[in-house]
Order: C-alpha cells, then structure tokens, then sequence
C-alpha cells in the first residue's frame, strides 16, 4: 500500500522542499515508484526546484475542480512524478481541500511512497498535509529555534485521535559547529529519532539557481550522499556507496 509522508517543519526555511525535492529522486533511482506533492499553496517552490516555472495545469485548478488529478501530474526525466501548486496569487481563489487524503490514496494507490511537502508551522495548510498523511518526516535545522518549532509540531500529533507514524528528523544544514544541537541533545529534547544529517552544502544553493537538485549536478556531494541513506532508510533497502567512493575509501585504509 502506497504510504504518504508528510515532510514538515515547525519552523519555515529549514529546507523541507529541498529534502522532499531530493529524496524524491533518491527513492526513485532506488528503485521506488514515487510521487511529490506540493502542498504549499501560499509559498509554492517545489517546480521551481525542478526548474519549471509554469505547467499548463497545477494542483489548484485539481482543487478548483477546473482539471482531472491525471491532468496535474507531471512526470521527470527520472520517472518521479510531480505534483506542482500555482505560483499565482489568484490560483489560491476557490481551492477546497476536501477528501485531500482519500483523493491522494486513490490516485496514487500502485505507488510506493508519496512526499507531500508541506507549508511550515500548524497554519491550515500544514494541517491538511498533516491530515493527509500515514507518516511524518521532521526537517530541522541544528538550532533551538527549529527544535522548538519541531518539539510543538510533534505535540500536536500526539494529540490528534489519527496518530501518523513519525519516522524522525532530518538535521539539515549541518556545519559540524561547536555552537550547533547536536545529535544527542536533539534527541533527548524531541525524543525522536534522527534518521539523517545533511551537511551544509553549497552546491544545493548553486544547484536551485542553476535549476536542477543537486543530486542530479552533484551526485557525489556530501548532501546528495546523505539524501541517499535517508532514502534507503525510508525504504528499507540497503544503501551501497557508489563504487568511485568506495575506491576512495579502500585506499585510505591502507
Ligand atoms: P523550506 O522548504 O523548509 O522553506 P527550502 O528547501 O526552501 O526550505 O530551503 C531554504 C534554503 O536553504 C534554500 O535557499 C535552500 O537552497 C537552502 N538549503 C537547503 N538545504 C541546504 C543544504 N543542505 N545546504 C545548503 N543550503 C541548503
Ligand atoms: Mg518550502
């Protein structure tokens, strides 16, 4: 059965449509049939990371009931298919949410994992992908602010009567400093696993204004690796380092 994770934030700009962007094509090049949803309306940057800018039809005219689900799904040259929202204020006009999960299920029901990156924070629109969804995959930055943000979304979780699976944390943006959470103490604080680090990696920032993810530009990167075993993790299959690295590494030991 297909399993739909909500990757989310208490706190915005911590990089959720970077991971959701990236482990989407990660999991697809593991073999995964896998989708990613835009769920952003207000803020809608998911396309721009594949480096579209305009589809003829977008998840709001879905949500109008202007366009069939089929008609906004959009497929990458990887075989990840995508479902991007508007980038024009007047496609907010008119959306309706309702059944969002059921209508998720249906469409993708012979699919394997579905990322919708959600709206940071517990605003309505990063409740409906909440609502929507069978797991939940935190994104935080190695900073108070960001695990507070983090602590309070999984309170609310706790609280709801449907109670998805929270995978863990992904530490993103991580720069080895001495003055950053570290993993233990974001695990004491959260109580949640941390499931990946991403390190701070300049290549996603060139890799967003170049229009592609870095894990297409720059597949060796320490960020493209890290996206890799969280992506084997998600799936539970067996991550193997590419055989280049790996040559590196046996070097080294000698
Ligand atoms: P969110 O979706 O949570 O608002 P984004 O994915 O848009 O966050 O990321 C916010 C900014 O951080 C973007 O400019 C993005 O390129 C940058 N960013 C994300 N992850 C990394 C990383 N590992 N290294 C460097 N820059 C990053
Ligand atoms: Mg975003």
């Amino acid at each position: 059965m297909v399993r739909i994770i909500d990757v989310c934030s208490g706190k915005g700009g911590v990089g959720k449509t970077t991971i959701t962007a990236n482990l989407g094509l990660a999991l697809t090049q593991l073999g995964k049939k896998v989708a990613v949803v835009d769920c952003n309306l207000t803020t809608s940057h998911l396309s721009l990371l594949f480096g579209s800018y305009s589809y003829p039809l977008t998840l709001n005219n879905f949500l109008k009931g202007e366009a069939r689900f089929e008609d906004v799904v959009y497929t990458h040259t990887s075989g990840l298919k995508i479902v991007p929202a508007s980038l024009e204020l007047k496609d907010l006009v008119d959306v309706s949410f309702n059944n969002f999960g059921e209508k998720l299920k249906e469409n993708f029901r012979d699919f394997d994992i579905v990322l919708l990156d959600s709206a940071p924070g517990l605003g309505r629109e990063a409740l409906i992908a909440l609502q929507a969804s069978d797991e939940i995959l935190f994104v935080a930055n190695p900073f108070i602010t960001s695990l507070v943000d983090v602590f309070k979304c999984n309170q609310l979780i706790n609280s709801l009567d449907f109670k998805p699976k929270v995978i863990g944390i992904v530490l993103n943006r991580v720069r080895k400093k001495a003055y950053e959470i570290s993993v233990d103490e974001v695990t004491n604080f959260t109580e949640l696993p941390v499931i990946g680090i991403v390190p701070e990696d300049e290549k996603v920032l060139e890799s967003t204004n170049k229009k592609t993810l870095v894990l297409i530009s720059h597949r060796n990167s320490p960020s493209s690796k890290a996206i890799f075993e969280i992506a084997a993790k998600i799936a539970g299959i067996e991550y193997k380092k590419p055989k280049i690295l790996k040559r590196i590494f046996e070097i080294f030991k000698r």
